[in-house]
């Protein structure tokens, strides 16, 4: 039987991209829209795909209950994701979530909420699986060069930095970084606050935000005599659409909240 999914910023640019994407998946089907932007308007036009009869909705709870959704995929901002969901696992449909910048306390009462009612919870700081690989291999590569800085690149109307993906990565680094290496200068001088980019624990990050990147991330070791970059760039939206398909296709399995998209492969 189709899983009925409904989407939350559906207006919105990665919300517009999985009305379609859900649109053309015959296992799934669209059921309902969530937005704060173009109230009443239908979802699949707004996406591309021409009339669904699906119109964009503000009341997550009556929007969820009237499209007898399955599952919610949320594509919208941090302050309104968290209430989306709360909203979903209480009426036992199961949260995609892959809008990032969430406060910690907030995954962790999501994680309580989702085993309170037996209903799965997924989120992923980045659904494309080049990404990662990136943090898989990232983890890999601080066991043996522990000397590592981090750029992110996004566009222009980003919110959050530094993105989910870094903050996710630096948490696969921290797992695999052996001891640091490197002899540095007992002070340094900034001649301008913050030219070193934000401190995780030793690991510098910086965010680069500019008008025409979509989602971009370096990971820099260093070394004695060598460098190694492992570099993923998503181009277009549509790489993150296979793992969000998987994402929906796998979350009523789920008994609990899970982060991350490894979680969900056989890698
Ligand atoms: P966007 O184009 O600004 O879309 C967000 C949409 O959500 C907008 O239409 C926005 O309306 C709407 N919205 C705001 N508050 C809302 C609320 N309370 N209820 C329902 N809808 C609401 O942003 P985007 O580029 O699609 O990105 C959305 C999120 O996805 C960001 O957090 C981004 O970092 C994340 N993201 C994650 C991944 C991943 O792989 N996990 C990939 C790409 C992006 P207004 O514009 O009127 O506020």
């Amino acid at each position: 039987m189709s899983i009925r999914v409904a989407v939350a910023g559906a207006a919105g640019r990665m919300g517009r991209t999985v009305v379609r994407a859900v649109h053309g998946d015959p296992d799934l089907t669209i059921c309902g829209a969530l937005d704060v932007a173009c109230l009443g308007e239908d979802a699949g036009t707004l996406a591309g795909v021409g009339v669904v009869g699906i119109a964009i909705s503000d009341s997550a709870s009556s929007m969820l209950e009237d499209s007898r959704a399955d599952v919610l995929v949320d594509f919208t901002r941090a302050s309104a994701a968290y209430q989306n969901a709360v909203a979903a696992l209480k009426l036992g449909v199961s949260p995609v979530i892959g809008t990032t910048g969430m406060p910690a306390e907030q995954v962790v009462e999501l994680a309580r909420l989702s085993e309170e009612h037996g209903t799965g919870c997924f989120m992923a700081p980045n659904f494309a699986i080049g990404a990662v690989l990136m943090m898989l291999f990232a983890r890999q590569a601080a066991r043996y060069m522990p000397e590592v800085e981090v750029i992110e690149f996004h566009g222009e109307q980003k919110i959050d930095a530094p993105s989910g993906t870094a903050m996710r990565t630096l948490d696969f680094i921290h797992e695999g970084r052996a001891a640091r290496t490197a002899v540095r200068p007992e002070r340094e001088e900034f001649k301008l606050p913050g030219a070193r980019g934000g401190d995780s624990d030793g690991v510098r990050v910086h965010s680069v935000r500019l008008p025409g990147y979509v989602a971009h991330q370096e990971c820099l070791f260093g070394g004695l005599g060598q460098t190694l970059t492992i570099r993923h760039d998503s181009t277009d939206r549509v790489s993150f659409m296979p793992g969000v398909l998987l994402a929906c296709k796998q979350v009523r399995g789920l008994k609990r909240l899970v982060v991350g998209l490894e979680h969900l492969l056989e890698l």
